[in-house]
């Protein structure tokens, strides 16, 4: 059976460029950057080469770029980092609460060591309003970081309106673009971030590397202390085959995404159509036209997420519930909570997330599958009791 991914927000496979570009690191080229004979100045040739594609790929200088061990540790650090060169100023963090886990729990730590957060509201699409933050501003505030796209509902978010409004308070701003770059444009200027995340394996990289944007000026103490690596912002040897691997995979973005983007929004509109049309009591999560060109997340009522994943995993179908709870809790989605959909419609959400190899055949193959589960899974839910007597009003019932 040909395997389906339909899961590419949760981790895209590594380009073959990629590969390709990287495996040189392992072998012969194996020099510690730090080193001042050849071999060393070799890694530290392709180092700098990935830094300028990336810097290339966000509109970035080469030297506003530091390079990290993942999305989440570039969170981290740009967290952990200004408030703390900035506690002498204040101790309030604005953010909001469909943040990846990254930010949420690193605020949470925050919130343990002494600051304060406010979580801004989102709408029912998964947006944030500009002026909710700009009304959540007091003369405490030191950093505000609300995220570029989201990774469930895939709704981006008026990230510009909110760095501007940063910006005129003169309080640093962070958005976590993990979701974004590679996929969409984005450009730091037009965009007018302090800092701004990055992580390979959401854009075809390898995992376990990531990326800082840091704008020049901007204060953030290290969060990795030893040597001096990264201009003594993030100390360690650097993973020089994942950072190669990491410039490679922002390169073969700048020159694929247009066209890109373009296919999938296509293939995405036929995926959300089609199930919205063959199926009864669906929605789509997130903003109808605000969203990444990968991303359908919807809400088949009266029927679990975790049940439809696995029965389109028998039929050879990668997806996700969109939820990142470890499948202990039985905690729907924050994203989905957040967004006020009842705990009924949380529990039933998909999302797919579409890729470079995701072809027509793979949507078709969907749209075949998917209508038969749902009828065989509605037909057991104990959510309705009965098959044929569905609530007049999709959105009721009980969880
Ligand atoms: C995947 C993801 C991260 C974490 O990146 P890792 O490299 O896996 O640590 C952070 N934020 C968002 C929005 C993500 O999708």
């Amino acid at each position: 059976m040909k395997r389906i991914y339909l899961d590419y927000a949760a981790t895209t496979p590594t380009h073959p460029e990629v590969m390709k570009a990287m495996l040189p690191y392992f072998t012969d080229s194996f020099g510690n950057p730090s080193s001042i004979h050849s071999f060393g100045q070799e890694a530290r040739d392709a180092i700098e080469k990935a830094r300028n594609q990336v810097a290339t790929l966000i509109g970035a200088k080469d030297d506003e770029i530091v390079f990290t061990g993942s999305g989440t540790e570039a969170d981290n650090f740009a967290l952990k980092g200004v408030v703390s060169a900035k506690q002498d100023k204040g101790n309030h963090i604005i953010t909001s609460p469909i943040e990846h886990h990254a930010v949420l729990e690193t605020c949470k730590f925050l919130e343990k060591q002494g600051f304060s957060v406010t979580y801004v509201p989102v709408d029912g699409y998964g947006m944030v309003d500009p002026s909710d933050v700009k009304k959540a501003i007091t003369n405490k505030t030191i950093l505000i970081s609300i995220m570029h796209a989201n990774n469930e509902v895939g709704t981006i978010e008026p990230v510009a309106e909110i760095a501007n409004i940063a910006r005129e308070s003169e309080i640093y701003f962070h958005t976590d673009a993990v979701q974004g770059v590679g996929h969409i444009p984005v450009d730091v200027d037009n965009l007018n971030v302090d800092l701004l995340s990055i992580s390979g394996h959401k854009l075809y990289g390898p995992k376990g590397i990531g990326a800082l944007y840091i704008r020049k000026g901007t204060r953030v103490s290290p969060f990795m202390h030893g040597g001096g690596q990264e201009k003594g912002k993030r100390a360690s040897t650097e993973n020089v085959p994942a950072i190669v691997g990491l410039g490679k995979a922002t390169e073969i973005a700048y020159r694929e995404m247009p066209e890109e983007a373009q296919k999938l929004t296509a293939l995405r509109d036929q995926l959300i159509e089609g199930i919205l049309k063959s199926i009864e009591y669906t929605q789509l999560n997130g903003h109808p036209q605000r969203r990444l060109p990968n991303n359908a997340n919807v809400s088949i009522n009266y029927v679990e997420g975790e049940s439809m994943l696995l029965n389109l995993d028998l039929a050879g179908i990668c997806a996700s519930t969109g939820s990142a709870c470890s499948s202990e809790e039985l905690e729907p989605s924050h994203v989905l909570v957040a967004m006020g959909l009842p705990h009924l419609q949380a529990h039933s959400s998909l999302r797919f997330s579409l890729g470079k190899w995701t072809t027509d055949e793979d949507i078709n193959q969907v749209l075949n599958v998917l209508p038969g589960i749902v009828s065989k899974l509605r037909a057991m839910s104990p959510l309705i009791g009965t098959s044929t007597n569905f609530p007049t009003n999709p959105t009721g019932g009980n969880s």
